[in-house]
């Protein structure tokens, strides 16, 4: 590890890897630091991914698909059915294997990634660098860096050492549960959601196959709609009552914030990027290829920053203005609809799937499911026609 870098990415997901790549990609010299002593482990998701989020930023790997996904199907609480089909195609991802294929193509570009190696602080000098405190190899040692790129997921602390508002809301948190479960009988080309207010409180259930009879499933329950009772309770009652035959090979927690990205996403020589920053789809709870979309951005900027000599938070906003204006805005519109949708009752779920019996899945579009959902706020009808275009 040299004592000075242009950049320094704190974290190896998909949102810093993808900054790295793109920072040395653009001709500076860039060092990445990840906390735990492997790239990709442990994974917590359910590993969900569609084709164009990916293509945007890198070409897909065959290695990295488990299944291949053409087909969505809704459950209702009486476990009433509709079935979508997609021209949108989606996979399911062997995260590990593509979180550290990611960091090899960071690699190959020329940045340096060290594992096992964790910030711990940083402090600015007077020449306008930054001190970063990291613990590596059990001492600690100090690097400087012109920018700094925050990507240490959820529960980033880099955001709030530098002054960053970054708490959420009780609502605004989704507390999730999953397993791996083995010994499934599901379609291996469909994803399934399950609403209801028994078994996910203002979120929902997933079942996500992976091939080989297996598939994630798994959980989110709203943080301020949980009645005391943990995610692993409501997935376990789910599990008990739906595929009372699997086995749980693997069980992950993990929070995901649904909630608009956070307010500033860049400081004089500090970006933030993907969870840290909160840029997760709201509604879904999606955050891989948003991490790796403003990873890219970020990226970019960063290089772009360090040619012209101007880190200052002006220069760097370049970031956050098109965040703000692409990605970020489509956000916002989920956001509000997350926010009628979490407060929808079964009764009201029911009436959805009642409204769609019988119909061949080609002729039911996700955007028509939506835009029934929000039918008496007329105001979020526009929302999910905008954001739905295309499905
Ligand atoms: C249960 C669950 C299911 C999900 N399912 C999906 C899904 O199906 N599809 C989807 O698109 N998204 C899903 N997500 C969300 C998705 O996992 C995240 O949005 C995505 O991983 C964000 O990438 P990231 O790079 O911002 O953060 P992360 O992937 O969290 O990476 C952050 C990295 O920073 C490291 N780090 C943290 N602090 C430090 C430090 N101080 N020093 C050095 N390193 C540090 C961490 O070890 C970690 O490796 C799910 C999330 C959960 C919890």
């Amino acid at each position: 590890m040299k004592d000075r870098y242009d950049v320094l990415i704190v974290g190896g997901g998909p949102a810093g890897s993808t900054a790295a790549r793109f920072a040395a990609q653009n001709g500076v010299s860039v060092c990445l630091l990840e906390r735990d002593r492997e790239i990709g482990v442990p994974v917590r998701c359910a590993e969900g991914v569609s084709d164009t989020g990916i293509r945007k930023i890198i070409d897909i790997n065959p290695n990295w698909i488990a299944a291949t996904i053409k087909r969505f199907r809704f459950h209702s609480p009486t476990k009433k059915y509709v079935d979508v089909s997609s021209n949108e195609i989606g996979y399911v991802f062997y995260r590990r294997i593509f979180d550290h294929d990611l960091a090899v193509e960071a690699a190959k570009s020329g940045v340096e990634i060290f594992t096992k190696a964790t910030v711990c602080g940083f402090t600015k000098t007077e020449d306008g660098f930054t001190n970063v405190l990291v613990r590596y190899e059990n001492r600690e040692r100090t690097v400087q860096a012109k920018i700094v790129i925050a990507a240490d997921g959820i529960e980033s602390r880099i955001a709030r050492m530098a002054g960053i508002r970054t708490n959420l809301a009780l609502k605004d948190i989704e507390s999730c549960a999953q397993v791996l479960a083995g010994n499934v009988d599901i379609d291996p080309g469909r994803i399934d959601f399950y609403l209801s207010e028994k078994w996910s409180p203002g979120g929902y259930v997933w079942v996500f196959p992976k091939g080989n009879r297996m598939a994630n499933i798994g959980l989110g329950v709203n943080g301020s709609m949980a009645k005391g009772r943990s995610a692993s309770e409501y997935l376990n009652e789910f599990l008990d009552q739906n595929f009372p035959n699997a086995s749980r090979l693997t069980t992950i927690y993990g929070g995901v914030p649904v909630t608009t990205n956070l307010s500033r996403l860049v400081e004089d020589g500090l970006m933030i990027i993907g969870d840290a920053a909160h840029q997760v789809n709201p509604l879904t709870g999606g955050g891989i290829s948003s991490a790796m979309a403003a990873g890219k951005m970020a990226g970019i900027v960063a290089a772009d920053a360090i040619h012209c000599g101007d880190i200052s938070r002006k220069k760097l906003c370049t970031y956050e203005n098109e965040w703000n204006r692409t990605i970020g805005k489509d956000y916002r519109r989920f956001y509000r609809l997350k926010e009628w949708i979490r407060n929808m009752t079964d009764k009201e779920f029911e009436e959805i799937a009642s409204a769609f019996q019988g119909m061949a899945p080609t002729d039911v579009k996700i955007s028509s499911i939506f835009r029934m959902a929000v039918k008496n706020k007329p105001s979020l009808i526009v929302d999910a026609i905008k954001v739905f275009a295309g499905f």
